[in-house]
């Protein structure tokens, strides 16, 4: 069989499964000591990687050890919650040379790049930085499966859990839309479904059950439109604003669970809610919003007033990052020493924390797939410039024909066919009808 190479990766239009879509041939056109498997993950209720290592464990230690040899790391880490003993059972004798489990608490944010990086290898990557500053590369199990399948991204796999007759982890043709996912759970146990797309914690609403997967859908949440999660992720910002100024008591206990403030990054959410009640004067205290992951764990976990940091240092951040500022931060890694592992927030503890106790946490990989009559494929389902179409509304197209691909020179990702039929539009999105 011929080795995978970037170039085969980048024709194959393969991006970061689980995050905002990087794409994977340019991450591992550079060089690393130590390439990682992201398979932490750390969303509550969500066990698509869990379920793609037990099915296709082979193929995702392959794409590890494609990654190994593309970047020249000479050494490759499983990062794994602990508590999946048979999923660690069933790899440990399959691992390639060079090759090794470490077994993770069960906590968020666990999958979070710069934790796991801290976790497998004990190095801090700096502020802003990237694992490769620490000579590490980052891989997701769906990716590195892509990697090492060496065959264009058609297909997305996702657990459809939350308020469904049954939790259930799917593989579907890419561009079916959320209500023919869950179809497929055996439909929702309420009359008012509303879908958090990607997770509970970093998630964001879908418009519609009419929205589509794309290939960076790593799962779909399904609530009651009442439930107290979906009622937080529609407060606007002037709530946010007006209710974050008049009742953060600055007890700091955002700040002192922040994992990225605990890696010894220069983010304090505390501040970034007292500046709310010094209008824009106080912006200029909190520059350190500029490394907030997001990771929402100041607003969904940590805040005794079910206040929204997360919010208050994303929207600091973005008004920030319109003029970057040149700043240079050195980390402490002394707080990582003393505070890191005995600040985890326990994944069941956040599952009460969410309101989703009452749902079972549990999605296995079924077969059923759908057929659909028609799939949306966005020209932008990755981190780059939208991909350009090389298709026209009539053109007939096959299951992996090239659809659009990005303009040379920029970063980004092609995109194929994931049914066979007709192209009926192409605008932001490529429409096929079977
Ligand atoms: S935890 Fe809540 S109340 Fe305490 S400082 Fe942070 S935002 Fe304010
Ligand atoms: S969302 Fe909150 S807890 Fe997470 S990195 Fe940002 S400030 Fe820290």
């Amino acid at each position: 069989m011929t080795a995978i190479t970037t170039e085969r990766i980048a024709a194959c239009g393969v991006v970061g499964a689980g995050g905002a879509g990087f794409p994977t041939s340019v991450k591992l056109g550079g060089k690393a000591e130590v390439a990682i498997l992201n398979a932490a993950e750390c969303e509550p209720l969500l066990h698509k990687d869990k379920e793609l290592l037990r099915a296709y464990g082979a193929d995702v230690l392959a794409g590890l050890a494609t990654a190994m040899r593309l970047t020249g790391a000479t050494r490759g880490i499983v990062g794994i919650k602990g508590k999946y003993t048979d999923v660690i059972e069933q790899l440990t004798p399959q691992l390639p040379a060079g090759i090794e489990i470490k077994t993770l608490g069960d906590s968020y944010p666990t999958g979070d790049e710069f934790i796991l990086v801290y976790d497998c290898i004990g190095r801090i990557i700096p502020p802003g930085g990237l694992p490769r500053d620490v000579g590490a590369v980052v891989v997701n199990v769906e990716t590195a499966m892509n990697v090492a399948r060496g065959e264009p991204v058609t297909k997305k796999f996702l657990t459809v859990a939350g308020a469904v007759a049954e939790p259930v982890t799917i593989g579907v043709p890419v561009g079916v839309t959320f209500a023919e996912c869950l179809a497929l759970t055996g439909g929702a146990t309420t009359d008012r479904p509303v879908a958090l797309v990607g997770g509970a914690m970093m998630g964001k609403l879908a418009r519609s059950l009419d929205d589509t997967v794309t290939k960076t859908t790593g799962g779909l949440i399904i609530l009651d439109e009442s439930h107290p999660l979906i009622r937080r992720y529609r407060n606007d910002w002037p709530v946010i604003r007006r209710i974050g100024a008049a009742a953060c008591d600055q007890c700091s206990f955002c700040t002192e669970l922040c994992p990225r403030y605990l890696l010894g990054h220069p983010i304090e959410p505390h501040k970034a809610m007292r500046s709310l009640g010094f209008s824009l004067a106080g912006e200029a205290n909190v520059i350190g919003t500029l490394y907030c992951c997001e990771c929402n764990l100041c607003t969904m976990y940590s805040c005794p007033e079910d206040l929204d940091p997360k919010n208050v240092c994303s929207q600091n951040k973005q008004r920030l990052m319109k003029d970057r500022p040149k700043v240079k931060f050195e980390t402490n890694p002394n707080r990582a020493n003393l505070h890191l592992d005995n600040r985890r927030a326990p994944i069941k503890r956040l599952i009460a924390k969410l309101g989703l106790a009452g749902f079972r946490n549990v999605g296995p990989l079924i077969a059923e797939t759908v057929a659909p009559r028609r799939v949306v494929l966005p020209t932008k389902q990755h981190v780059g410039a939208p991909a350009e179409p090389v298709v026209k509304v009539g053109d007939h197209v096959n299951v992996g024909d090239v659809v659009a691909r990005p303009a040379e020179g920029a970063l980004g990702a092609v995109i194929h066919a994931s049914i066979a039929g007709r192209v009926r539009a192409v605008d932001g999105s490529i429409v096929i009808e079977a």
